[in-house]
């Protein structure tokens, strides 16, 4: 089997590789990928901050052209790439399709956003003196990212990184090297100078880590765990390195008794467990009052019957597999600790076998739950929710926001009263009316609060607040 390589310093290489499983069939191996050493990682960082004062200085144009290539190509193979992306992560072949479109639309955003960078003259406040803002390149930035979507969240760090003028060192998750690989090799045939993407795939307790020790990054955005996200966090300070930091989240769906039920089951159902539950957006917390709340559980169990968990890549498949046997193992470790904690198992809890070996999980609804339950308060990252009881909207915002997250919140509502004073208190950084709490657009900002975010924005033009460092030049007239 060929090995796909690490690109460093504009050469592919890398002898020492790891097997890419498919989670919908275990026995599938989607390709062999490269994992990097330290030195190799060093090497990469030193071949992106040799190329950073050229590509810090290209033209905008340049720059345009090549993310404007890499955004046509991915829509051009966006079959072929989002089958690659369900078998590599296990998400169904349409949202697979789906992230890869979005991932063209990011390229094609921010080769447009190039040809708008723009600063500010303004008046000084001493006579016969002007002020000039710019926003100039940040350094070389390292880029680590999760595996639960493969090729959007490297997309949305990768390409605002490069228009800003900013040189890469990037280190995919080693569940998901495949779409990370795939977009390396379009930005490089693209165009991009030797040193300027750096991809070095492997662990990240040793590419991960080197990124971390390394003095030579300016900026490292990273998306992933609380726990990994303070590593990043604190090596950072030591190197007064710029970080920007998405995490974890228990993001509450809020189900008021004035709810359209069908639209509060749409939204609960999509936001808990399509893409198997593993989105930072997903809600695991439905947050029902009691005038609906018997109504609203029955429709939601009727609904889970109708879901298919089966192969990734099958047509009909609503929920693919988890992704590996280590989350397979967290999921139902948290549907044991719910049974204990009190919770009633409404749906689901069975493991599933299909017609090949792979993770496949019920879709679980637990019932009779507390705020106060771990299964309520940490992360789970997989196909279970809980219903939490409430008597009426006061209590249901003041649970959605006793959590230590604040990614994304969502109400079903038709009080237009309560959808505006939710939008107003939700304590989260993105809000979600009538809608699942997950699914985004890719030219606005992302990221939340508390414990699920540090640092600017993701996406839209917020991107320039982290890839760009603010320069004040005065100048006597
Ligand atoms: P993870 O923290 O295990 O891994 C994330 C990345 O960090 C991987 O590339 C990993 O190799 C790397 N890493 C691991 N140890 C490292 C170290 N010592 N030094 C440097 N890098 C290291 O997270 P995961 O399991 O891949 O992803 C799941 C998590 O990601 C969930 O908590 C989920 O909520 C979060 N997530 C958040 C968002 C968001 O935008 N808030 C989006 C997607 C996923």
């Amino acid at each position: 089997m060929t090995i796909y390589q690490n690109l460093i310093a504009g050469e592919w290489t890398g002898a020492e590789a790891v097997e890419n499983i498919n989670p919908s069939d275990t026995k599938e191996v989607v390709g062999l990928y490269a994992s990097g050493s330290a030195a190799d990682t060093r090497n990469a960082i030193a071949a992106a901050k040799a190329a950073f004062p050229a590509w810090s200085r290209s033209g905008i144009w340049e720059r345009h052209v090549i993310l404007k290539k890499a955004g046509d190509e991915i829509m051009a193979r966006k079959d072929e790439l989002g089958a690659l992306l369900a078998r590599e992560e296990g998400k169904t072949l349409p949202e697979a399709i789906g992230e890869t479109i979005r991932a063209s639309q990011i390229f094609e955003f921010f080769a447009g956003e190039a040809l708008r960078l723009a600063g500010e003259v303004v008046p000084s406040v001493r006579p016969n003196i002007g002020v000039e803002i710019t926003r100039e390149p940040l350094g070389v930035i390292g880029i680590i990212t999760p595996w639960n979507f493969p090729i959007a969240i490297p997309a949305w760090k990768i390409a605002p990184a490069l228009c800003y003028g900013n040189t890469i060192v990037f280190k995919p998750a080693e569940l998901v090297p495949g779409c990370s690989w795939a977009i390396v090799d379009i930005l490089n045939r693209a165009g991009l100078p030797k040193g300027v993407l750096n991809l070095v795939m492997g662990k990240g307790s040793i590419v991960g880590q080197t990124m971390l020790d390394s003095p030579d990054l300016a900026g490292i955005t990273f998306t992933g765990s609380v726990g990994t996200g303070k590593r990043v966090a604190v090596s950072s300070i030591e190197h007064n390195r710029k970080i920007q930091l998405e995490m974890g989240g228990k993001n509450p769906m809020v189900v008021l008794d004035d709810a359209d039920l069908s639209v509060a089951v749409e939204a609960a159902a999509n936001s808990a467990f399509f893409s198997t539950g593993q989105r930072c957006t997903a809600s695991s917390r439905l947050i029902v009052t009691e005038g609906i709340h018997d109504r609203f559980v029955a429709a939601m169990t009727e609904k889970l019957k109708t879901l298919n968990v089966d192969h990734a890549l099958k047509t009909g498949t609503h929920i693919g597999p988890v992704v590996d046997e280590r989350q397979l193992k967290t999921d139902t470790d948290y549907i044991e600790i719910g049974k204990k904690e009190g919770a009633k198992l409404a749906f689901g809890g069975e493991l599933i076998s299909r017609d090949t070996p792979g993770f496949y999980l019920q879709p679980t609804l637990f019932t009779e739950a507390t705020n106060q339950m771990r299964i309520s308060r940490e992360e789970i990252f997989g196909p279970v929710a809980s219903v939490i009881r409430v008597k009426d909207y006061e209590e249901a915002l003041a649970v959605a926001n006793d959590t230590p997250f604040g990614l994304s919140s969502g109400i079903a509502t038709t009080s237009l009263k309560h959808a505006t004073h939710f939008k107003r208190n939700a304590e989260a950084g993105m809000v979600m009316v009538n809608l699942p709490t997950a699914g985004v657009d890719f030219h606005v900002p992302f990221g939340g609060r508390k414990g699920s975010s540090y640092g600017s924005r993701e996406q839209g033009k917020y991107a320039a607040e982290f890839f760009t460092t603010v320069k004040t030049a005065y100048t006597l007239a």
